[in-house]
């Protein structure tokens, strides 16, 4: 599995960074954005490290529909309905955590 020892989110998968995860499947996993923006607001990273997006859909685009579906599994089950799913790429967009990663927001949060 390709890691990179000084990831945040790899070390969150490695479980070497406790994060209570909401939902997973074999290629990712889902958790609370720490800094949260909007009162949806969850990531899923693959488990293997890409540094952005289209690394990951070059290189493994199975990984990256998994990220999708998870995401879309997360939506249903923690926001009304309607999503968005960003993927920031590279440090002028706001990539701040080299490791490919959506993000889920959403106005609304499911009771
Ligand atoms: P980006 O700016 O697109 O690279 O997004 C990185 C996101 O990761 C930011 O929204 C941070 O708030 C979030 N983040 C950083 N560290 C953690 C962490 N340990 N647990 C959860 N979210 C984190
Ligand atoms: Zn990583």
């Amino acid at each position: 599995m390709a890691r990179d020892l000084d990831c945040i989110f790899c070390k969150i998968v490695a479980g070497e960074i406790s994060t209570p995860l909401l939902g997973s499947n074999e290629l990712a996993i889902a958790f609370r954005d720490i800094a949260p923006r909007k009162p949806v607001h969850i990531l899923v990273v693959p488990r293997e490290h890409h540094a952005n997006v289209v690394e990951l859909a070059e290189s493994s685009p199975e990984e990256l529909h998994a990220v999708v579906s998870l995401a879309n599994q997360m939506a249903k089950q923690f926001s009304g309905g309607s999503f968005r799913l960003t993927f920031n790429t590279g440090a002028e967009a706001g990539q701040t955590v080299f490791h490919a990663h959506a993000h889920i927001t959403s106005e609304t949060a499911k009771a």
